[in-house]
């Protein structure tokens, strides 16, 4: 639990200004911008990140595809789309995981180590936070369980007090820290 709980910071800021390997963008299923988290990353990026999104033809539910960071401090944007929360029946806890899953696989893949992630679905998508944040932790911890030897930092970016609070209290229960 040591190695892991080195590897995860929880932040308060915007994301676009982190200088990591790769940030992840709550995208939609276009992927050709849209509010929020997305507006502020194709914002800072500049128009060749909008370029390079349209050759990618969307991305489903769940699923993660990785662009150039352009403009941004960071290398690499991993856009990922999250589930529009209905009624907490409808497979969006499995989409959830998935986008943190699928995400830190194309890290990996891509030979990239550090990575920061907003709270996806949790602004227009509706995702209550709490059970989104529950969700983001037990994927990321469950990577670095799996995968720790090629994940250096993950970075949970919080908008606001709240999220920051709860991802403090929920990273402190499941990682047993004093
Ligand atoms: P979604 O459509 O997946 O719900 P949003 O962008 O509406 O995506 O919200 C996702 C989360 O990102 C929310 O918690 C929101 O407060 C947060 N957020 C918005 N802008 C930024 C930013 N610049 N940096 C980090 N987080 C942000």
């Amino acid at each position: 639990m040591k190695d892991i709980i080195e590897k995860i910071e929880i932040i308060k800021g915007d994301i676009t200004k982190i200088k990591v390997d790769a940030i992840v963008n709550a995208a939609n299923r276009s992927l050709l911008g849209g509010g929020g988290v997305d507006g502020a990353i194709h914002r800072a990026a500049g128009r060749e990140l909008l370029k390079e999104c349209e050759t990618l033809h969307g991305c489903d539910t769940g699923d993660a595809k990785i662009t150039k960071g352009y403009n941004l401090p960071c290398k690499y944007v991993i856009h990922t789309v999250g589930p529009i929360y209905k009624d907490g029946n409808s497979n969006e806890d499995k989409l959830l995981y998935s986008c943190y899953k699928k995400s830190l696989e194309i890290l990996i893949k891509n030979n990239l180590r550090t990575i920061a992630f907003p709270a996806i679905s949790t602004g227009i998508y509706g995702y209550p936070k709490e059970e989104a944040a529950n969700i983001a932790c037990d994927a990321v911890i469950d990577m670095l369980k799996n995968y720790g030897d090629k994940i250096d930092q993950v970075w949970f970016v919080c908008f606001g007090d709240i999220d920051y609070e709860i991802y403090k209290r929920l990273l402190k229960i499941k990682l047993d820290i004093d």
